[in-house]
């Protein structure tokens, strides 16, 4: 009895280790580093075994949970200045209360501290999946998920190999919270696309994202003014099935002119609100502010960005002024372009697999193991 169970676990190990040598081969041993944390007045460092090293690789005795203030070179703790410290735990470093894998950095930035988490690519797309999608979704959509993370990392990456960190861990690139919403399915997503990227022409695509795009996705260039063949917009009805893709938003013309003014625009007053004409996948190109100094055209992106992404959610709206306010009545939730998630879950339940469903939304890309094409 004893003997076969120690030709079981000898036998698992034997196949574990094959197995984890596999990982090795099609999951390349890529790290990413993403900005956690940035213009803080303070940041908290604590973890198990926390070890901190400074900016000469020399250990310093710091004991947690340490308290990091900054001035404009340099980091304080205690009373002692350092040009840079490294963390890293036994089990995950926390900032501020969070955990995160890896090793994390605090460097003095320009307006407050930067914190910039280094871990490896994989474990850095099992955390942010929850943050981006729900792991509970079909697998096939949360596989999707994971390839078009990892694409875009190493997108990225490749574009900023000389910056200080390779993403924002906010909208800006993608929604990035640490490791404490990992969970099995996430890295089963992960693990079963270990090392896959979307490729067009044999290069890394930009694989933009956005939450739904309500009937019709958007292409790059009415949103950014560069035409991408891969970012062109199809059509996609899928995301129609989630209540959330239609939105509803009242907003005072008060708000609104002081918003504006605020992003830079020209107006005393705002009036009315007058929507422009639409580009051929059904989105505003602009929308014309009219207050006492005349009209002020704004782009559909600008606009949004001047309210609030969050607020205007989409250019796809219409808006009726009346009494001093506007009723934003829309569809869709993001700029619309490349993979809409919504649709993607859509797709996944309608009985498609990761791979269609990523080739539909990047039309003409191609699926690739990262380590054939670097
Ligand atoms: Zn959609």
């Amino acid at each position: 009895m004893r003997i076969s169970l120690l030709i079981i676990v000898a036998l698992a190990v034997v196949f574990l280790g094959g197995d984890l040598h596999l990982q090795a081969a099609v999951a390349p041993s890529e790290t990413i580093r993403v900005a956690i944390v940035k213009n803080a007045g303070t940041v908290v460092v604590d973890g198990d075994g926390l070890l901190a090293t400074r900016e000469t690789g020399e250990a310093v005795a710091l004991v947690p949970p340490v308290s990091i203030t900054g001035g404009r070179d340099q980091l304080i703790v205690n009373g002692t200045a350092f040009r840079q410290l490294t963390f890293a735990a036994s089990s995950a470093v926390k900032i501020n209360g969070k955990p995160y894998r890896g090793m994390v950095e605090i460097l003095p930035g320009e307006k407050g501290l930067l914190a910039v988490n280094q871990l490896p690519l994989e474990d850095y797309l099992v955390g942010l999946i929850n943050c981006e999608i729900s792991s509970a979704w079909p697998i096939e959509a949360v596989k999707a998920q994971a390839v078009i993370a990892r694409t875009y990392a190493l997108n990225r990456k490749a574009a900023r190999k000389n910056a200080v960190y390779h993403l924002e861990s906010s909208v800006m690139d993608q929604v990035y919270d640490g490791c404490l919403i990992e969970d099995s399915r996430a890295r089963r997503a992960v693990e079963e696309t270990a090392g896959e990227v979307l490729t067009y022409n044999k290069s890394i695509i930009q694989a933009f994202y956005h939450s739904s795009c309500g009937g019709k996705t958007e292409a790059a260039e009415n949103v950014w003014g560069a035409s991408v063949p891969y970012l062109k917009g199809v059509e996609c009805e899928y995301c129609l099935t989630n209540p959330s893709t239609s939105w509803e938003q009242k907003l005072t013309l008060k708000d609104i002119d002081e918003k504006l003014r605020a992003a830079g625009y020209k107006v005393t007053g705002v009036t009315d609100l007058r929507p422009g004409p639409r580009n051929e996948r059904g989105r505003l190109r602009n929308i014309r502010a009219v207050s006492g100094q005349g009209e002020v055209a704004i782009s559909g992106d600008q606009f949004r960005k001047a309210i609030g992404y969050g607020i205007i959610k989409s250019t796809n709206f219409v808006v009726k002024v009346a009494n001093g306010e506007a009723v934003f009545s829309g569809y869709g939730n993001g700029h619309g372009v490349g993979l809409c998630q919504w649709g993607a879950k859509q797709r996944a339940l309608d009985g498609f697999g990761y791979a269609e469903i990523l080739t539909y939304y990047y039309p003409g890309t191609q699926l690739k193991r990262f380590f054939e094409i670097s």
